[in-house]
């Protein structure tokens, strides 16, 4: 057989119950040919094979990343990052080093404010003091909170308040001026647009598509912003990437890309379908799924948020935020509406995917489903619920007598990764609920399926460290330890994924006929503690049998 690549001396697991393991793999046209001992596929190699010694490193298929926003993240990798920063002072030097970096920003954006960040409430009082005379706007952790200074406000046309849709809040002082927190991108939008990429955030802000068309050297631009993303992504050995914002223009720079030869992971890009929609709109969404639906670029789903983070008290509850009566958030949807749009999305045969924080997002999102299902009848559906972050025990049996996925970050629960433990859990959450909270075992244990995610740029998209978290998450005081075994939890960051994504068939499994895409993890995944498993690198990324990725210490 004249087969293109070979790996061998790999520790190799497949995903593939029917073989969990092998010590070496064949492709050819970027398909897996042959997996089997070293000897035997050894043989296999002829005089133009390329043959990869993987040195007895674990060798997975390409890790799929089931809940990201490429374009976001792309362009975050430019901005000053404050992850875990603490003070005014400390606030204002990092600043201060930024901005004498870049000198022509219309806009800083800083990502990672921790609620915390400076000991008392953040308003633009308290930016003015650190940066007066330019715009900046500083994004919380979750991407659901901006705070802005005076003049980002001012030159937004929002300081003095602004009509926002429906549980997009910009919170308003005693004076009738903006505090300076922006809650949800309908309060944030404006300020955002002022650094001039307004173009790169409407899949997530509107669903909709740039007016006018971009010119070419505006689609050239956002092409960059998206190999910045996809080499990123690649370097943590991802190869398949499921969106969760979007819109056609999107699909057509990547389509571009992949022309170049600069598509260097699968990517499945949804419409976006925002309460100021009409229902015609997935009129659209029918479109994109029948012209985009190949190997490397397709739609064909859904995305809708029904609420927001508990942070901000956007997120939908069943009962009332601690210490805060009546509090319980608000639907971004009338619920009634909502069910009818997922009945109408799910009649088009179409993937539904739903951002559902709070235990009342989440039952609404499955009351949307089941609607749907006595509505239409069954199909091959796999509609997929996000985040689920706190759970009403009564809605746990439903994710298997529905078939829905629950696609979760174990990166998010506060104090386990990047998240401050507090307030979230105190104040936002409730000691009394720690229990009902990211509890993925409860879910996998009562049949749900399970995918793994970063939400990235919400958190870093580095699998490793995610699994660290995954691995390691110590349980809350009066909770279950809710982490998934060893290879559950690979497999949820492989043919998990793949399975919630309608792609099993391709990707997520080593086994011939799949897609040849690799990760070489930089060790033995089984023997590194996994306390360590976060620094650990990928040796080697393969998509589609071209490499994607070398790791610096690795010669392939
Ligand atoms: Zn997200």
């Amino acid at each position: 057989m004249d087969v293109d690549l070979v790996i061998t001396n790999a520790k190799g697991l497949t995903m593939d119950p029917a073989r969990p393991r092998a010590q070496a793999v064949a492709a050819k046209a970027g398909r897996i040919v042959a997996l089997g001992s070293t000897a035997e596929i050894a043989a296999l190699a002829g005089p133009g094979t390329r043959v990869i010694d993987a040195g007895g490193r674990s060798l997975l298929p390409g890790f799929v990343e089931s809940h990201m926003h490429l374009l976001l993240g792309g362009s975050e990798l430019m901005q000053l990052h404050i992850h875990g920063l603490r003070g005014q002072e400390k606030l204002a030097a990092a600043v201060a080093k930024y901005r004498a970096g870049h000198p022509d920003l219309p806009l800083i954006m800083a990502q990672g404010a921790e609620w915390g960040l400076l000991g008392r409430p953040m308003t633009r009082q308290e930016l003015d003091k650190i940066c007066p005379d330019l715009p900046i706007a500083l994004w919380a952790p979750d991407h659901h909170t901006v705070w802005a200074n005076t003049i980002a406000l001012e030159k937004a046309g929002i300081l003095h308040g602004a009509e926002t849709q429906p549980g997009h809040i910009i919170v308003m002082a005693e004076d009738g001026t903006a505090t300076g927190e922006l809650r949800e991108f309908g309060a944030y939008e404006r300020v955002i647009a002022l650094g001039g990429a307004g173009r790169l955030h409407l899949s997530i802000a509107t669903g909709e598509e740039p007016v006018p068309e971009p010119t070419p050297e505006e689609r050239a631009a956002d092409m960059a912003v998206f190999a910045a993303g996809l080499a990123h992504c690649a370097a943590h050995g991802i190869t398949t990437i499921v969106n969760m914002d979007g819109n056609r223009y999107q699909l057509s720079l990547l389509d571009e890309m992949r022309r170049t030869g600069q598509l260097t992971a699968r990517v499945k890009i949804p419409f976006h379908f925002k309460p100021h929609m009409d229902i015609q709109a997935l009129d659209r969404a029918e479109a994109m799924h029948r012209d985009y639906n190949d190997d490397w670029l397709s739609s064909g789903f859904v995305k809708m948020f029904i609420d927001g983070v508990l942070d901000s008290h956007t997120a939908l509850m069943v009962d009332d935020y601690p210490n805060s009566p009546g509090d319980r958030g608000m639907p971004l949807f009338e619920l009634d509406r909502y069910s009818a749009i997922c009945t109408e999305i799910d009649r088009r045969r179409l993937q539904i995917a739903v951002h559902s924080i709070g235990d009342g997002a989440v039952r609404a999102t499955l009351d949307g489903y089941e609607a749907a299902l006595k509505a239409n009848g069954p199909w091959d559906s796999r509609h997929r619920v996000e985040h689920v972050e706190i759970i009403n025990r009564a809605d746990i049996p439903r994710f298997a007598a529905l078939g829905v996925t629950a696609s979760v970050q174990p990166s998010h629960p506060p104090g386990v990764m990047d998240f401050p433990a507090e307030p979230t859990l105190t104040d936002h959450i409730g000691k009394d609920r720690w229990r009902d909270a990211y509890v993925w075992k409860t879910l996998v244990d009562a049949g749900a399926r399970i995918a793994f995610a970063s939400d990235w740029p919400v958190t870093d998209v580095n699998v490793m460290r995610s699994l660290q978290a995954a691995l390691t998450r110590v349980p809350y005081d009066g909770a279950a330890d809710e982490r998934l075994g060893f290879m559950d939890t690979l497999f949820a960051y492989t043919a998990g994924g793949a399975w919630a994504a309608h792609m099993e068939g391709l990707v997520g499994t080593l086994a011939p006929g799949m897609a040849a895409d690799f990760v070489l993890i930089d060790g033995d995944i089984e023997t590194i503690p996994a306390d360590q498993l976060g620094k650990t690198g990928i040796a080697l990324t393969i998509a589609g049998g071209q490499i994607t990725h070398q790791g610096a210490g690795f010669a392939a």
